[in-house]
């Protein structure tokens, strides 16, 4: 599943490539991706154009038209197995779950068409249909937002807030971390990367850590993600980014993925892989205490 850091670089992606393009057609061939049905979402986009195209947490935010008076939102999530593929005469994105073979692509489980003027087409396809799109006006968009916790590349986000979030919470810090009301766009390869970075045991319960602990996983937040956005995401079975290319940040990965081999800190002990709140969760029993 895209996570904090491949959702900004498709919609890096995505920016260069659709901001300001009529949408001369929607076509909706499943509309059960849809949130609010099929009507709403034709009337709504047909003829207008993107005119931003944001991030919250794991969320793309499509801005619709120029109407201030009566904004339209479209909100979409790639869930476990949603992509987002444009392309046009000159170009393509692959955004989300990866293809294996892309002359193969089918268009079986494209379930929403874009087409703009001057050709280029949006796909929103999703094997699983985990992933959704909605349209929401201001006050949905607000509420929708409101679901989230601070972004944790914002500046907003300091130790401060950090420490309030977590303070009195029993639930073990994996959880927490991969829990978006407490912090946005935080998934299983960050958490476990995060972790691993700041020393601490996932399965250790929030209030159970010391104030130099709690600092050191706020820390790993920050120099994690960041470096994940730098380096376009990470490569893994089912992430591309928008350009097709795959991230890079696979190289730096040092325990998601890697259950069974050798501790790349410690050298002493394999990684070893457990589940905490129902995901595989990796870590190295000797350096994460
Ligand atoms: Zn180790």
């Amino acid at each position: 599943m895209p996570e904090l850091p491949e959702i900004e670089t498709i919609k890096n992606g995505l920016l260069e490539k659709v901001l300001g393009k009529p949408i001369l057609e929607v076509e909706v061939n499943n509309a059960s991706v849809l949130r609010g049905g099929k009507n709403i979402f034709k009337k709504t986009l047909g003829g207008e154009s993107f005119t931003d195209i944001t991030r919250r947490g794991k969320m793309l935010i499509f801005e619709i038209g120029e109407n201030v008076a009566d904004k339209k939102f479209l909100l979409a999530r790639l869930g476990m197995t949603g992509r987002l593929v444009y392309f046009d005469s000159d170009d393509a994105l692959w955004g989300g779950y990866s293809f294996k073979d892309k002359k193969s692509f089918s268009h079986k489980h494209c379930h929403v068409i874009f087409t703009f003027e001057g050709g280029g087409v949006l796909l929103f396809c999703d094997v699983r249909r985990f992933g959704y799109m909605e349209i929401v006006d201001e006050m949905g968009l607000k509420n929708k937002l409101e679901e989230f916790g601070p972004e944790p590349l914002s500046p907003d986000f300091t130790l401060g807030i950090f420490r309030d979030i977590a303070r009195n919470k029993k639930t073990n810090i994996k959880a927490f971390l991969l829990n978006q009301k407490y912090i946005a766009g935080i998934g299983n390869i960050y958490a476990d990367e995060i972790l691993f970075e700041s020393k601490i045991d996932p399965q250790r319960s929030i209030d159970s850590l010391s104030v130099k602990e709690i600092r050191a996983v706020y820390d790993a937040i920050g120099k994690i993600l960041k470096k994940a956005v730098a380096n376009r995401g990470t490569t893994f079975s089912d992430y591309v980014d928008a350009a097709g290319d795959k991230g890079n940040f696979k190289k730096f990965l040092k325990v998601y993925g890697r259950a069974g081999e050798q501790c790349l800190r410690c050298d002493t002990k394999k990684i070893r892989k457990i589940k905490i709140a129902g995901r595989g969760t990796s870590y190295c029993e000797c350096c994460q205490k």
